[in-house]
């Protein structure tokens, strides 16, 4: 499309109109001393185009895009369910949006934070939370900072994590960005914590507790889960719940219940903002009672006075965002929150687990299934045993050809050609049979067609990347 607008630019370059920018009204002077001559550029081809043509080029490109407003987009781990359009009608409210967060009248905006974090915490099971986590791996960071603060403040030091393998990835990554080393359990054949490696682990005495995704990146609910904080907490430990996931225990269980200290939530997963291009999100952290000072500054508190932000925690590990967090992630959960209520939210849980539990029956009888039991919010299939050795990237790419998104792939690394798939609680059960179609149809044709599937995509504007060559040798301009 870029070299058909370039064609455009050159031809009108060529003829009519060089007075299309009008002419300054101030003397041009100094230029030179701003900006040196070789770096000026003599011409600049302004293209003067009709308005209709610029309008068809954006809408032409707009159309290739793909959103959960497309159709079904079941990448595990992330949580692409429909967001409700009403909830950005009420971020967009100019009550919200324009108010400075530091002027003297904003008790309205305090309040709705004040509001989501006790919700948050009934929801949680938890005592106190910060909304100030631009994302969840920023949460897992705050998270782990507390924990280290914790035990500096008693004067032990505590040097490692545990984290099963079937953890998120950006748990490690935070738990290396706090300062502590890892201790990787690994999972046992049901795709659980082995509690014998965990009370092992636990003995080598600097661990500060445990990191855990649960539900864990194979949709698995960790059965032992009770077991698994309790050695820890024996041990001097304590549990942190990776919670970005927390859609199919909505209404239905709670860290605090299972044993957990601290928990980040990842509001533009589960309570519902857009979030397919890399932001805004929101990690909010929530924590016991005995950490609530440990929490970033200024914290939000209820007084007589109304809500007010309170700085003066020694304890606190200090500031890493601005108080208000991303203001209209936050907003649009609240809003979601309040529209569901606790029967709504409930729903939510059950009808993603129901949905996830649906296609893992139904994609089994081809795909092979490693892990094979109830999930929660996601399941795992592997491409191991496909015909004509069709591989994940092959079935991904294919998907694509039939309008639809792909599951996550290649991840988590514990399952070999993995292919996640989490298709939410907002898809149809229509929308789940044509899903298991489609794939059905591709597992017809890695039999019969296999080039249909190791050429794909065949009907999208771009084809398959070579991926050796791009990490080889990449083209880091054009
Ligand atoms: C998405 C996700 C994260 C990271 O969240 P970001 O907002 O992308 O930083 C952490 N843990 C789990 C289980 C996740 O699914």
């Amino acid at each position: 499309m870029s070299s058909n607008i370039q064609l455009i630019f050159e031809k009108e370059n060529e003829t009519t109109q060089k007075n299309f920018v009008p002419k300054m009204d101030i003397e041009q002077t100094g230029l030179n001393e701003i900006l040196p001559e070789n770096l000026q550029r003599k011409d600049l081809p302004i293209p003067n185009i009709p308005e209709i043509e610029i309008v068809r080029h954006f809408i032409k490109l707009s159309n290739r895009n793909y959103g959960g407003d497309t159709g079904i987009y079941p990448l595990g781990s992330c949580t692409m369910k429909y967001n409700p359009k009403v909830n950005e009608t009420i971020a967009k409210l100019s009550g919200f949006t324009h108010v400075h967060p530091l002027q003297e009248e904003n008790q309205g905006c305090l309040e709705l934070l004040y509001h989501i974090s006790r919700q948050l915490g009934e929801i949680t099971g938890m005592d106190g939370f910060t909304l100030q986590p631009a994302a969840g791996a920023h949460g897992e960071l705050v998270g782990l900072l507390i924990m280290k603060k914790f035990f500096e403040s008693r004067g032990v030091k505590k040097q490692k994590i545990i984290i099963p393998d079937s953890a998120h990835g950006t748990n490690p990554a935070s738990a290396k960005m706090a300062g502590f080393s890892i201790i990787e359990l690994t999972s046992n054949e049901f795709g659980e914590v082995p509690l014998d490696q965990l009370e092992f682990a636990m003995q080598e005495g600097d661990v500060a507790g445990i990191m855990l995704t649960n539900p864990n990146t194979l949709g698995v609910f960790d059965r032992q889960i009770k077991e698994i904080t309790r050695i820890v907490h024996d041990n001097g430990g304590l549990c942190y719940y990776d919670g970005a996931n927390l859609n199919p225990m909505l209404g239905i269980c709670r860290p605090r219940d299972m044993g957990f200290d601290i928990v980040h939530l990842n509001l533009h997963k589960t309570f519902s903002t857009p979030h397919g291009g890399g932001g805004p999100g929101s990690g909010p952290v929530g924590v016991v009672k005995e950490f609530i000072p440990f929490l970033p500054k200024p914290c939000l508190i209820s007084t007589e006075k109304g809500i007010i932000c309170r700085e003066d925690d020694d304890l606190s590990i200090g500031r890493i965002k601005a108080f208000w967090g991303n203001f209209g992630v936050i907003i649009r959960a609240y809003a979601y929150i309040l529209a569901l209520g606790a029967e709504g939210l409930k729903k939510v849980g059950q009808i993603a687990v129901l949905n996830a539990n649906y296609l893992r029956i139904l994609l089994q009888k081809k795909f092979n299934l490693p892990f094979n039991r109830i999930c929660q919010h996601e399941f795992v299939l592997s491409d191991q045993g496909m015909p004509n050795e069709v591989s994940t990237e092959d079935i991904a790419k294919r998907i694509l050809d039939y309008g639809m998104y792909a599951p996550t792939i290649y991840f988590p690394l514990i399952v070999p050609g993995a292919l996640m798939i989490e298709p939410t609680e907002t898809e149809s059960k229509q929308s789940l049979d044509n899903f298991v179609e489609v794939m059905n149809n591709i597992y017809e044709e890695a039999r019969t067609h296999p080039e249909l599937l190791k050429n794909a995509p065949q009907n999208m504007p771009v084809k398959r990347l070579d991926a050796v060559t791009a990490a080889r040798k990449p083209i880091l301009h054009d």
